[in-house]
Formats: C-alpha cells, sequence, structure tokens
C-alpha cells in the first residue's frame, strides 16, 4: 500500500509499506479520509515529538476491512478513530483526565497513522458511526473531539456572550458549538476576511478583525473567551475582553518556549479563570455522535481534498492563509 512515511525531521515521503494484517485487538480499517493538521507541520519539522519512521496522520476515519477476531464491529462499518491510546488503570485515567496518562501514545505520531491507504488501529480506540455519514466528515471527529473538550470546561449555562479568537478549524467548530449550547452572542475574531465571512454564514453573530483600530473597545464584557489561535496577540487580548467573573479556555497551541503578557492586578480584580483544554479525553464518542447527527455544519469547511502524493508539497509551504481544512483521501 502507498503512505506517506516520516523517516526524519524534514524527510518526508510517499512509501510502499506491507499492508496491514488485523491481530488480536487489532483491526485493519481502510482509511477513506485523514484531516492534515498544524501538528503535522510541526512534527514534520522536528517542533512536536514523534516516532521514526512513522505514518503520520491522526484526524481519520474509514470503513473496517479486516476485522480483528474479538472486534465488537464488523467488515464494513464506518469507524471514526480515537488518535490517543492510554492505559486505562493510572491514577489519570481513572480520574477521566486520559490525556495526562504518563503512557499515552498516539497513531500518526508514536505509531503509524491515517496517512495511508490501509491503517492497523487497537479496537479500543474505534467508535462506529452510521453509513450514511458523509466519509470526509471522518476527519473531523478528532478535531470536534478536542473542542468538546473546551466547551466542557467553559461549562456553559445557555445565554453567554461568547468571543472566539482564531478562524481556523478549532474556531469554526468552537463557534458552531457555542451556538448549539445557546450563546445569545459569538463573536468571530480573526484577521482574515474569508473566515470572518465563514463564521458568520456558519452561525456566528458578528464578527471583528482584531488589527482594527480600537478593537478592544468594541469587544468587552465576554463571558467566554476561547482562544483558538495559539499566537502572543490573541492570548493578551483575551485577557482585555474577558468580563469581570468571566472564563478564557486556550485551546491554540503556541511553540513550546512562548511567553505572554500576563496582568495579576486584572486576574484578581475580575476573577478570571484562564484554562488550557489538551487533547479529547473521553469525548471521541460524543463528538462521533455530534458529527453523525449532522449538526455541524462541516462542509464548507473543507478548503481542498488531496491525494497522499499531493501532502508533501503542501507540507513544504507555508498554509494557505485564507484556508481552513484539507483532507488526505488516501
Ligand atoms: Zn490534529
Ligand atoms: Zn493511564
Amino acid at each position: 500500500m502507498n503512505a506517506l512515511l516520516l523517516s526524519a525531521i524534514n524527510q518526508i515521503a510517499i512509501a510502499e509499506q506491507p499492508t496491514p494484517k488485523p491481530e488480536p485487538g487489532r483491526s485493519v480499517i481502510k482509511v477513506l479520509a485523514s484531516g492534515l493538521c498544524g501538528t503535522d507541520r510541526h512534527i514534520y519539522k522536528g517542533e512536536y515529538p514523534s516516532n521514526k519512521p512513522v505514518i503520520l496522520g491522526h484526524e481519520f476515519g474509514g470503513v473496517i476491512n479486516s476485522p480483528s477476531p474479538d472486534c465488537k464491529y464488523s467488515a464494513g462499518d464506518l469507524v471514526s478513530v480515537d488518535p490517543n491510546i492510554v492505559c486505562g488503570k493510572c491514577i489519570d485515567c481513572l480520574a477521566g483526565r486520559t490525556a495526562f496518562c504518563p503512557s499515552l501514545i498516539a497513531l500518526g505520531v508514536n505509531m503509524n497513522g491515517g496517512f495511508a491507504q490501509y491503517a492497523l488501529v487497537p479496537d479500543t480506540q474505534l467508535h462506529k458511526v452510521s453509513n450514511a455519514l458523509n466519509p470526509l466528515h471522518l476527519a473531523f471527529i478528532e478535531p470536534t473531539a478536542c473542542c468538546i473538550r473546551g466547551l466542557d470546561i467553559a461549562a456553559m449555562q445557555g445565554g453567554e456572550k461568547v468571543a472566539v479568537l482564531g478562524g481556523g478549524v478549532m474556531g469554526q467548530i468552537v463557534a458552531q458549538l457555542s451556538a448549539l449550547a445557546n450563546a445569545s452572542q459569538i463573536t468571530m475574531v480573526t484577521r482574515q476576511r474569508a473566515r470572518r465571512e465563514l463564521a458568520i454564514s456558519l452561525g456566528a453573530t458578528d464578527s471583528v478583525d482584531p488589527v482594527e483600530k480600537e478593537v478592544e473597545s468594541k469587544l468587552q464584557n465576554y463571558d467566554v473567551v476561547f482562544e483558538c489561535a495559539g499566537v502572543v496577540e490573541t492570548f493578551n487580548l483575551a485577557q482585555k475582553i474577558a468580563r469581570r467573573g468571566g472564563s478564557i479556555v486556550v485551546l491554540g497551541l503556541t511553540p513550546e518556549k512562548t511567553m505572554v503578557d500576563f496582568n495579576p492586578f486584572q486576574l484578581v480584580i475580575k476573577e478570571l479563570r484562564i484554562q488550557g483544554s489538551f487533547l479529547n479525553p473521553l469525548t471521541q464518542r460524543r463528538a462521533a455522535d455530534l458529527v453523525d447527527s449532522g449538526k455541524l455544519r462541516l462542509d464548507p469547511l473543507i478548503s481542498r481534498t488531496l491525494s497522499l502524493l499531493e501532502v508533501p508539497e503542501i507540507l513544504n509551504k507555508p498554509p494557505g492563509q485564507s484556508d481552513v481544512k484539507y483532507v488526505v483521501v488516501p
């Protein structure tokens, strides 16, 4: 089979690899869609740790081709894959904080993933969806699971005024989840006009370009601010626009050594809550059901579909300015 193999930092190529065979506890799926994500770029450039050689791709799903003898699903079933494999026995796993499991390993990072025609997946990581689901939407279930974690942390009751900083795929999904959580106002804050218009068409109530003059006076008193850009400016802006008693939920990942401004006076007098949101602890099943329900509008988030052969070139150039998501169809 063909696969996108990372053999060393900055060395990626389509390679002929043996097609996996089912094993006890592990089934083979035919990959139907695999999302390309910022993390893949970081892994490729050596900015995020991974094993090598490894087949990349951690946002994927497909159809079961050869189930393991003990798999609860059957050949032909459509499945989403939770790429994050945990022990299930440590203190963090038992407390539901699976993202902190010290033995966490991920498909597409530490083990072969979804940028391949077939993938060998532990049965524990499979989540069945209906066969009527558009297979391209399988690529959105893992990012949606990460966004659901962010919404859980925000603990919205309905009626909140929400700001979403960043109009990439996470920001666009968080805005839609906020609408489903009955936010009264959802402001998309992003520099790219196309992304602002996209968010409005998908349910955001208003949008702001953060480089406009006096932007802070236009953005005031937000109950919840979702930081989905992972840059210093938005993190600083979030602290200014959150209302007293408000929450800032940080989903965007900055480079590891980045530091930001922080105002402890405002933190105290506003009683701000600032919390990070990491991975998809126990949210993959909910994300699979939500995507399956058709309540999220995902087609407008697909900027391009790619063949495997096109991926190395895409990884070698900077991401397109207003593009939201590339989905690889191996
Ligand atoms: Zn990702
Ligand atoms: Zn564990």
